[in-house]
């Protein structure tokens, strides 16, 4: 096989203390997650029918445990905001999964920071327009490494943290999702089908703010690892 460029290198996460990589396929994101999170946006925290939106693969800024990443501040945005979120890597192939086999499908857990252009996102969202521009662009998902399932289990409650320069901005828990991991599986997988290497970012408690040149962001969930970023 020749193409006419050289394929791009295939975007992969660390896996915690092992040399193996997690290539990844694709980067499906659930909007207002948290009740709130959708109050301090100026939304009905209702629990209505998650929402979906999608970055791709390549977006995604891999930063090993314990170093720390260069985050380029994107053009076009004069309000670039963090939003930590659990990552839940699937491991096994599914449609129509049932909420109840779910976490079979689950081969382990990140740290993500789905950084976004708030400015454009407004802007999409008050024209009824897609978000890609304020969400979708490169080096908006920087992620920590992946701990598998079988060392830390499924979990279902982390505290989930986020601070700039050393002073938190975000502190929540991850029990306070309005939609589960395994309900967002269950549904997402209705609409596509959930392969291995797909990656789920599942929403950011409250507290998300802007970040600026210089600016030091640390993010963790217990258990799971933290991830690092240098806004450059
Ligand atoms: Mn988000």
């Amino acid at each position: 096989m020749t193409y006419v460029f050289p394929p791009e290198a295939m975007t992969s996460l660390n896996v915690a203390h092992s040399a193996t990589k997690f290539a990844v396929r694709r980067v499906y994101c659930v909007g207002r997650n948290y009740a709130a999170h959708a109050r301090e946006m100026g939304t009905d925290p209702t629990r209505d029918t998650p929402f979906f939106f999608c970055k791709p693969a390549n977006a995604v800024l891999p930063v090993q445990d314990g170093q720390t990443a260069d985050l380029p501040y994107p053009g076009q945005t004069t309000n670039f905001h963090h939003e930590v979120e659990l990552v839940v890597a699937i491991g096994k192939p599914g449609t129509n999964i049932p909420v109840e086999e779910a976490g079979h499908h689950v081969w382990g857990y990140a740290v993500g920071l789905d950084m976004t252009r708030r400015d454009l996102q407004g802007q999409m969202k008050d024209k009824g327009k897609p978000w890609e521009i304020g969400k979708a662009f490169d080096h908006s998902a920087p992620m920590g490494d992946l701990y598998p399932v079988s060392k830390v289990g499924i979990q279902t409650s982390a505290a989930i943290y986020l601070q700039v320069n050393g002073v938190e901005r975000q502190r929540s828990n991850i029990d306070q999702m309005s939609w589960s991991v395994p309900e967002i599986i269950s549904h997402l997988s209705r609409y596509f089908e959930l392969m291995p290497g797909d990656l789920i970012m599942t929403g950011t408690p409250e507290g998300v703010g802007a970040v600026v040149g210089g600016d030091l962001i640390e993010a963790g969930i217990d258990g799971l690892g933290s991830v690092r970023v240098r806004v450059v």
